[in-house]
């Protein structure tokens, strides 16, 4: 196959461009570089099956030959992120997915939306199942994703319906592993850099909010099982494993070995504004329909996580 992937220089991205390498096929990774980086993709400078593209996919987007998959991961995606580019954030998820449909229709191509558990907002369903519509306020500093997302959502079920491309939605709940930016301000990146830089862990609020961490490698394979299936309805893929926010500063502590004290804090911004309090995915679609659960335990996933961060953190 040919891919492509938009986002190609950003943490998932870029392991979707190593999966699909790996297993023979040629890939185009467009990023623009506002928050990919192209030290992810260095190591495949080279490799004949490769080919990079410097866009902003908000732009027109012209490619010559084939293309049988676009799989569309650009976008902003931590909060701290998104709430610094809110126009990037909607116009990539409005903009760049009405861009990067017209690709795959033009070219035949089978077309993966990036999707995400933000589409539930903060759930009043839980765990979330994706029949749920959500809770989402849509004028919230998070609101530039969730709602440039769910209307995300909304383009390529049109698109499946009124133009016959043939689609997939992967919701994606909180990730974590090498290539994630040590400064994008979300959780797993936060805690392992306080902790290897020995400062105190921040827990926001009383953290005794949940989230359900996934290993990225487990989330490619996900990824990998729906753009195979032939489901064109949403489907979540995440860890089940839940866990308060300040249980989870506890373990960071215990797997780093740091001495870093736990504080709670209350940021006065819009950092805690509308964070969703519980957040664990129902994944028996993707059971039952891929064959797919998650298979690296959070200690192993964050284990190989800090190896890679403390290569990289200066203390
Ligand atoms: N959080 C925290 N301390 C930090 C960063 C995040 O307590 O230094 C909390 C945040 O309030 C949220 C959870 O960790 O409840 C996950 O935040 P993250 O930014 O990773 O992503 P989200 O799941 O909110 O999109």
């Amino acid at each position: 196959m040919h891919v492509v992937i938009t986002g190609g220089a950003g943490f998932l991205g870029s392991h979707l461009c190593d999966r699909f390498l790996r297993d023979g096929h040629h890939v185009i990774a467009i990023d623009n570089l506002i928050t990919g980086n192209i030290r992810n993709i260095h190591h495949l400078a080279g490799n004949p099956l490769f080919r990079f593209i410097h866009q902003d996919v908000t732009e027109y987007l012209y490619l010559d030959g084939p293309v049988d998959a676009v799989l569309h991961f650009a976008s902003p995606a931590s909060p701290v992120d998104y709430i610094q580019l809110p126009i990037q954030t909607l116009k990539v998820g409005a903009l760049g997915t009405h861009k990067t449909l017209g690709l795959a229709r033009a070219k035949g191509a089978r077309y993966l939306l990036a999707s995400t558990s933000e589409v539930y907002g903060d759930p009043l369903v839980h765990p979330q199942t994706e029949d749920y519509w959500g809770n989402v306020n849509p004028i919230g500093p998070r609101g530039v994703y969730d709602e440039a997302k769910r209307f995300a959502e909304a383009l390529v079920m049109a698109y499946h319906r009124y133009h016959g491309v043939e689609t997939r939605i992967v919701r994606i709940f909180n990730t974590y592993g090498e290539r994630m930016r040590l400064d994008d301000g979300r959780v797993v990146p936060n805690f392992i850099g306080q902790a290897l830089r020995g400062e105190p862990l921040t827990v926001y609020n009383d953290g005794k909010q949940t989230r359900s961490f996934c290993y990225v490698s487990d989330l490619v394979e996900g990824i990998v099982r729906l753009l195979d299936s032939n489901e064109h309805l949403p489907v979540n893929i995440g860890n089940p494993r839940e866990m308060t926010i300040g249980e989870f500063a506890t373990l960071v502590k215990q797997i780093t070995g740091s001495m870093s004290e736990i504080t709670f804090v209350q940021p006065q911004d819009v950092r805690i504004q509308d964070d969703p309090s519980r957040r664990r995915p129902d994944i028996g679609k993707a059971q039952r329909l891929l064959g797919w659960q998650p298979l690296v335990d959070l200690e192993e996933g964050l284990r190989l996580t800090i190896k890679y961060f403390q290569e990289r953190v200066v203390a």
